[in-house]
């Protein structure tokens, strides 16, 4: 459903952002530039989304009451963090205030196998899957999907979390004893060749704009580095816009949403998940494009116009995770040291190890050239 509702602008809006981790950081920034307000929700105190927003609501989500001032002293509701219990949504829509991607939208991205369903049923391609709830279940899943296989729990997984690899069905207790989860979904292993996302947005009009395809390198199931533009055959470009554009009808979606998708050797892709909000692979375009995917989000969430997502050079981003603090506080002045080097931190008190504190991007002429400086660079941060 299209909607004609008055756009919310500038100098007199203020955005509700439900979570407030680095994502809903550089939507701060974004909409302060702009001149939005912006008000943050989450049970964390001084978030990275906090030290930025002009007010930070510090509660639980399932503080129905709390949720509900809130939604009530902000023009629009949006999300950057898909485990936002989706009752805050519910309230949003009771209080009437717009929620942008709808709390459908979140409902569907938030576990696996709904995900994983409807991706199937609305003729897309995703990663062969059985829904699975108990220990015999994995079993004649293993049978049918074949080993190695990966098993994930249907709700609260991202970067790797709540996963196991299973490389043979006798490895099947002890990964369903460690994943530890009611219910989960064993998805083929795939043999891919490279990953690849498309981070794009659909406006109130039903516009929609993509950034080109951006590759993604993980490590430890992690995203390291992302690549823009994707080093892959302009037809895969084109097939990867198609599943979006029918993923952005189907799913009436309304903002900036991610579809990463695995590339396998004969080109065919499968899409291995949605994010419903700015993404970590779509970064760079904060140095590299005319318009970043957070203004996209503003815009869209809006009802304003989309702007161009034209890249002006090749660019690499890298992801700083909290590994990089193990001998104490990275080298800071030697990174800087690389003039063509952005430093994106996010304000993290505690650097865990696989934690995402920050990251850097390089633009430069080609994709080497910017990937060369950005892994330089990023290697200079260490400290014995
Ligand atoms: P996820 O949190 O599901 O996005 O998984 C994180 C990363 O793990 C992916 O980006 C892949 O690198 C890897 N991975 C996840 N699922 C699969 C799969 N079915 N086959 C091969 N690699 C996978």
């Amino acid at each position: 459903m299209i909607s004609t509702s008055a756009p919310l602008c500038p100098n007199q809006t203020t955005i509700g952002v439900f979570g407030s981790g680095q994502l809903g950081r550089m939507l701060a920034i974004a909409a302060r530039r702009m001149g939005y307000r912006v008000a943050t929700f989450s049970p964390d105190k001084n978030s990275p989304t906090g030290q930025i927003a002009d007010q930070e609501i510090v509660a639980s989500y399932s503080d129905a009451s709390a949720v509900r001032t809130f939604v009530q002293s902000v023009d629009v509701v949006t999300f950057e963090f898909e485990n936002v219990p989706i009752s805050v949504a519910e309230i949003a829509d009771e209080v009437g205030i717009p929620v942008r991607p709808s709390g459908q939208i979140l409902k569907t991205a938030q576990n696996r196998l709904r995900e994983k369903t409807f991706l199937a049923e609305a003729g897309l391609p995703v990663t062969p899957f059985v829904y699975v709830t108990s220990l015999s279940q994995l079993h004649s899943a293993l049978t049918t999907l074949g080993a190695p296989a990966i098993l994930k729990s249907a709700d609260f997984g991202y970067d790797g979390k709540g996963q196991v690899r299973i490389d043979s069905i006798a490895d099947a207790e002890r990964a369903w004893e460690s994943l530890a989860a009611p219910d989960a979904v064993l998805e083929a292993f795939i043999d891919f060749t490279c990953e690849v996302s498309v981070v794009a947005a659909r406006d109130m009009m039903g516009n929609f704009a993509y950034y080109g395809l951006i590759e993604n390198q993980h490590r430890n199931h992690i995203l390291d580095l992302s690549i823009a533009p994707a080093r892959v055959d302009h037809t895969i470009s084109l097939e990867a816009e198609k599943f979006t554009r029918s993923l952005f009808e189907s799913l009436d979606v309304i903002g900036v949403l991610c579809v990463e998708f695995f590339v396998q050797s004969d080109g065919q892709l499968l899409i291995n998940e949605i994010a419903p909000r700015p993404h970590n692979s779509g970064h760079l375009t904060v140095d590299a494009a005319i318009t970043d995917q957070f203004e996209q989000q503003l815009r869209a969430v809006c009802g304003l116009p989309l702007g161009s997502t034209e890249l002006t050079r090749p660019a690499v981003m890298a992801n700083l995770l909290g590994d990089l603090w193990e001998n104490g506080e990275p080298n800071w002045a030697a990174l800087c040291a690389f003039p063509t080097c952005k430093l994106h931190l996010y304000g993290k008190e505690e650097a865990r190890p696989g934690r995402k504190m920050g990251h850097i991007t390089v633009l430069a002429d080609t994709i080497e050239e910017a990937r060369k400086v950005a892994i330089e660079a990023r290697q200079s941060l260490a400290v014995s």
